[in-house]
């Protein structure tokens, strides 16, 4: 199976079992959306748990906020995304498509690494890139990806001209209305900054020692070119983001354990070692925060790609709001005078890239009795369903109702539980398999006699008859 089929067989499974489905797919889809079926929200709410109680409730340090998904605009323009927040863009110059323009010349075999705007339309007109459909490029510009919206009743729908001072009609471009700019504000394109901007509060309520961070999950939007790869680059993910606060003296030391704990949030995940690859970023294509990043990449299906990164942003975004908003940001280290505005160490995780590494990584096709059978090797702390409950035939009343019972001891002990009597046992397994269940209890015959049930491992399809207390 080559990994652009393994990639069709896992969108098709996640799409038919109730994992992942295309946003708004009634409507015909919005692109770069997905929805998550009960399977999917319970596989996402695991890994989300995972990270929030081996990065937030089993340390000592660390503080978890939720932060609003609106902010002011300050923040954004202080924070540099107004101004730098932004792709390159080229347009197919016939149907006026566009693209990506880093990720067309690298698809055509070009090294783009690190090339500004300028280096990107020399390579287009000098080896005469042309667009998928066959058109001449137009010159690459850049595009900033923020979504911006309007606080309030302003702007007449939304509608401004280019410099988004005055709303215009959509037809002619002609003013309608002035209003007022400072209604502008855009859906945070990462949750970072609502950290940042609750440093301060934090210091003043708990005055933490240093060095101690604050984490934060929820959702980011960014207005990808060209969304694509099932849920990898989408325009509405999910992040888990913590900004780690050191003294500056001692970034390399905690940037260190952080790199650790990234390897050690992969082996959570069940990602084997091998396919995690570090990628030191070199400074030509670091985010304009940062004085260090690794990129940890995973080998998906699609390829080799950002999983996560780990980057040193320094004081670069306390030291920005301190100067916009004049509000101080030092930090005095308890015991001296010492004053200073901490440094910041960021790992930074998508949920999204999680799920299809850890569903790229489950996925499994092997023989059983000469059958092929698809099954997910889910590790069991993320299943969405742990246990799948059923009575060996369904029209024995004695059989149905201690399955019954059984099932209820198990789902008030695990929660994701699973009843499952339809078709016969055969059709019942593979129907768990596929959705990466690690273990089917059957209550038989014999459970009536002895109170044991059997209990058949996803993996290796052995079955073992268990007491019903021992489950
Ligand atoms: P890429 O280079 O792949 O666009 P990035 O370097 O812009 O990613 P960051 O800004 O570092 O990404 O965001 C932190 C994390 O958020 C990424 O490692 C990734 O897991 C996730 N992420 C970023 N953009 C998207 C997206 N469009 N869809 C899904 N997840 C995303």
């Amino acid at each position: 199976m080559s990994d652009q089929q393994k990639m069709e067989h896992i969108v098709s499974l996640a799409k038919r079992r109730g994992f992942i489905y295309p946003g708004s797919d009634v409507y015909g889809g919005l692109s770069g959306t997905w929805d998550f079926g009960p399977l999917g929200t319970q596989l996402k709410r695991n890994i989300m748990q995972l990270w929030w109680k081996m990065f937030v409730d089993e340390r000592h340090d660390m503080y978890g906020v939720d932060s609003a998904i609106l902010m002011n605009q300050k923040v954004w323009q202080a924070s540099g995304h107004v101004d730098t927040f932004v792709d390159p863009l080229v347009e197919d110059t016939e149907t006026k498509q566009r693209f990506r323009a880093d990720h067309l010349l690298k698809d055509a075999g070009f090294d783009v690494d690190g090339l500004g705007l300028d280096e990107l339309t020399k390579l287009v007109r000098d080896n005469n890139v042309k667009s998928p459909n066959g058109n001449e490029l137009s010159d690459v510009r850049t595009f900033n990806m923020m979504f911006k919206t309007f606080v309030g009743p302003t702007a007449l729908g939304g509608v401004t001209d280019q410099q988004g001072e005055a709303a215009v009609n959509i037809a002619t471009g002609s003013e309608l209305i002035a209003f007022d700019p400072s209604s502008v504000s855009y859906l945070r394109p990462e949750t970072a900054q609502g950290i940042f901007t609750n440093y301060r509060n934090i210091v003043d309520s708990f005055y933490p020692d240093l060095p101690f961070g604050l984490a934060q999950q929820g959702k980011a939007f960014r207005n990808e070119i060209s969304p694509r790869d099932f849920i990898f680059r989408s325009r509405e993910f999910e992040q888990m983001e913590i900004e780690y606060f050191v003294d500056p003296d001692e970034w390399e030391a905690s940037f260190e354990h952080w790199r650790q704990q990234v390897w050690k949030w992969t082996q959570a995940l069940g990602l084997p070692d091998e396919s995690v690859h570090e990628l030191e970023v070199p400074e030509s294509d670091r985010a304009h925060y940062s004085k260090r990043t690794i990129d940890f990449e995973f080998d998906f299906p699609i390829g080799r790609e950002e999983l996560l990164g780990l980057a040193y942003r320094t004081d670069f975004d306390l030291g920005n709001i301190q100067r916009v908003s004049g509000k101080n940001m030092d930090y005095t280290l308890k015991g001296t005078n010492r004053k200073f505005v901490p440094h910041v160490i960021e790992p930074s995780f998508g949920v999204e890239r999680a799920v299809m590494a850890v569903l790229s990584n489950a996925y499994t096709e092997d023989e059983v009795n000469g059958e092929t059978r698809i099954f997910l090797r889910l590790p069991e702390h993320l299943a969405p369903v742990r246990f799948a409950v059923s009575p060996l035939v369904r029209n024995k009343p004695e059989l149905v109702e201690k399955a019954r019972e059984v099932y209820e001891i198990l789902k008030k002990k695990y929660g994701a539980v699973m009843w499952d009597d339809s078709g016969n046992i055969g059709k019942r397994y593979r129907r768990q398999d596929e959705i990466g269940t690690p273990h089917c209890v059957v209550i038989d015959f014999e459970t009536l006699e002895d109170g044991t049930v059997t209990v058949r491992d996803r993996d290796t399809t052995q079955q073992a008859r268990v007491k019903i207390e021992e489950l």
